[in-house]
Formats: C-alpha cells, structure tokens, sequence
C-alpha cells in the first residue's frame, strides 16, 4: 500500500524561522584527499590544495612551466556532498562548516541535542538543526512522522526560536522591545 507522508507543522515552522539564520553560517564544499580515506578526515578545497601543494613539494614533484605533472594517486582531492556522515564536519585544518548530507542517525542526534540545550539564533546552531530538519516528513524518513514527543521537542523548540526573534527585532510593526 502507498502511503503518503506530509511535512509536521511544527517542524516546517521551525525550519522556516531559522533558515535566515541559517543562511548566514560560513560552509565549504566538502573534500577528501585520497590518503585520508579511511579515516574519515575532511578538508575545505583550500586547505585541500595547500596540504597537496606541500606533500608535492615535500616530494620534490614542481611543476616546471608548461608540463603537467601527474599527482600520486595518495593526493587526489575527492569530493561528494552526497555522502552521508554521522556528524556535522569540519574542515580538519580551518575549522570551517563543511555541507553534506546528514545520516538519520545524525539527524537523531542533532534533534536530541537542540530539544534539550534550546537554540539561539547563532547561524552554525540554526545550520545545524536547519540541515537535520531537511528532508524532514519525506518518503526518505516516514519513521519520523507523527512522533508526538519530536512534535512537541520542536514546538518547544520553535516558541523559543519565536521568542529570540521578537526579543531581537520586535513585532511585525517594526517596534523593538527593548
Ligand atoms: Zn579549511
């Protein structure tokens, strides 16, 4: 039989308030050099190049003007946001947000953790709740919908998210409640 999921009201609204929140964090795409593979470390493009740039010249492999040199297979740079991971990553070097997709149990833990600490609106929290909630009531996570104590983490979640934001920048009016 088919079924057809909808979206939980209180989970779309939450999503909706902080997605300007969340659009202000600072992400990289996601890469890997091939020589870290197995162990799960990530890298921002930048800090990618850089490692490769030094293990090239560490190596004494310098590209002379005009001739392309072949990179060691150790020192590809890979990359496939569409991975999934178990945690928010980080570049390993820089520290900077890296875009990806989470697991469901990422997402698990990502819902625990907000439901219990609360939210402000610091853009990396509302990115990573925002990046849990993606994909939230779609055929992909049914298990998820109509969980009455999620529904009721996620309403706590959105009167305070509410709460912060007329604190911050007042009513529809444009007042501010200072
Ligand atoms: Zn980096």
């Amino acid at each position: 039989m088919t079924q057809v999921y909808t979206r939980t009201s209180e989970a779309t609204l939450l999503a909706a308030l902080i997605q300007p929140f969340a659009e202000r964090a600072e992400i990289e795409y996601l890469y890997w050099i091939e020589c870290f593979d197995e162990t799960g470390v990530c890298h921002c493009l930048k800090c990618a190049e850089e490692y490769q740039e030094e293990q090239l010249i560490k190596r004494g492999i310098v590209a002379a003007p005009y001739t392309p040199i072949a990179v060691p297979e150790d020192l590809w740079i890979n990359s496939s946001a569409g991975f999934e991971y178990d945690n928010p990553e980080h570049c390993v070097v820089c520290g900077v947000r890296l875009y990806h997709c989470l697991s469901d149990y990422a997402k698990q833990g990502e819902y625990a953790h907000f439901i219990e600490n609360g939210i402000d609106l610091d853009p990396d929290d509302c990115y990573d709740l925002m990046d849990a909630l993606c994909g939230w009531g779609s055929a992909f996570m049914p298990q998820e919908n109509n969980d009455p104590k999620l529904e009721l983490g996620f309403q706590k979640l959105r009167m305070q998210v509410e709460e912060l934001i007329f604190a911050k920048y007042g009513d529809s009016d444009g007042r501010t409640t200072e």
